[in-house]
């Protein structure tokens, strides 16, 4: 059995970003399990449902052989690794904003299990700026953000948010 790795996160929607690190992740562990956090604190606009099949349909293209998994967990990370077989939790770090947060979260997670690792990725440096964050609220301002995303989850950020014509 090689080594697995779970790659947890809101995915609230998945972006390009997140696609470029799962293959990258690739590269490097033989099995991904990417796993949606649900998490009642965070106000989502996808239901986990959704963000399940949006990654469901954006991934399973990209690699259809057999070495990713689509999930969801509750509770604890460390806990759901420990559960999976994981030996890793797989996080992304972008350009200087994620570094605080990832190494406290990293910390925490060592601590409460000291033999899951944290590894951290970079996307390719096209995605270094993306977010869901900015991607929900340009869409939702009625902005085109089809090259930033997988196209399934284009389709559902139109159906969500009519692209409104830009002046000028
Ligand atoms: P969370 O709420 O757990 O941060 P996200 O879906 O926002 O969930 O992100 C999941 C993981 O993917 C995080 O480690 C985040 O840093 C990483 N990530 C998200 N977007 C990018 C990107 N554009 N480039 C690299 N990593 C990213």
């Amino acid at each position: 059995m090689g080594a697995v790795a779970i790659y947890p996160g809101s995915f609230d929607p998945p972006t390009l970003g997140h696609v470029s690190l799962v293959e990258r992740g690739l590269a490097v562990f033989d099995r991904i399990i990417v796993a949606v956090a649900k998490n009642p604190l965070k106000g989502a606009l996808f239901s986990v449902d959704e963000r399940v099949e949006l990654l469901r349909e954006s991934l399973a293209e990209r690699f259809p052989d057999g070495r990713i998994e689509i999930d969801r967990f509750e509770g604890l990370t460390v806990d759901y690794a420990r559960r999976k077989g994981a030996a890793a939790i797989l996080r992304g770090l972008r350009a200087t904003s994620d570094f605080e947060f990832e190494f406290r979260m990293a910390m925490m997670n060592r601590h409460l299990e000291k033999d899951i690792h944290s590894v951290f990725l970079m996307a390719d440096h096209r995605w270094f700026f993306i977010s869901s964050s900015t991607v929900k609220e340009a869409a939702s301002l009625g902005a085109d953000v089809s090259d930033l995303v997988p196209e399934p989850v284009a389709r559902r950020l139109r159906s969500k948010y009519p692209p409104e014509p830009r002046e000028g």
